[in-house]
């Protein structure tokens, strides 16, 4: 019987089926249909995912091995920013001619699936526990609140209240940067 009809991931062999020795390459370009994996990081539905391969036809099949690379996106596991980060992984595997015995990936119909194999590469290699910088210091215990310093500053220590009036003297950068206490009082 026929198994479901090629899917985008899919290489059409012919030409070196049954060839050995012969050698071919080939890049594939794809959108993904779907999300890829299931953690904290996934390969989001429609991300490009960008395939080198080299395809060999040996005497049992025909041997895949070659690279993708995507990019995955999800959420820091200690502060739950936004993260996303390129990915590239190595594969290889031999797609059997059918009969001879069961494996996990066989020729079909003069073609070679690729999907599955590119796919569980790339799942298996998400991190578990995706981090958006290296020493993400995560939230506040006591507010939590990030702690992700954006600009390499040190938390500064709790001002002192005779003090606290300067903090909110306006300065020219750093719009952003919530502020507590004191709106600026007009002083003349
Ligand atoms: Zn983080």
């Amino acid at each position: 019987m026929r198994k479901r009809r090629p899917g985008p991931f899919a290489l059409n062999i012919r030409d070196i089926e049954h060839r050995a020795g012969e050698m071919r390459q080939e890049t594939i370009d794809v959108s993904a249909a779907e999300k890829w994996g299931e953690g904290l990081v996934a390969v989001a539905e429609g991300e490009n995912v960008h395939v080198r391969v080299r395809l060999e036809s040996v005497h049992e099949g025909i041997l895949v091995s070659g690279k993708v690379d995507t990019t995955y996106e999800g959420l820091c596991s200690r502060c739950l920013n936004d993260v996303a980060a390129p990915v590239e992984v190595e594969f290889q595997e031999l797609f059997a001619y059918p009969g001879d015995e069961a494996t996990d990936f066989e020729v079909q119909d003069d073609h070679v699936d690729l999907e599955t194999l590119v796919r569980d590469a790339i799942v298996l290699s998400l991190p578990f526990q995706p981090v958006c910088q290296p020493d993400c210091p995560g939230l506040d215990p006591a507010t939590g609140e990030r702690l992700t310093g954006s600009s390499g500053e040190e938390q500064p220590e709790p001002i002192d209240p005779r003090w606290a009036g300067l903090q909110d003297y306006p300065s020219d950068h750093d719009d952003d940067a919530p502020r507590v206490g004191v709106e600026n009082t007009e002083k003349s």
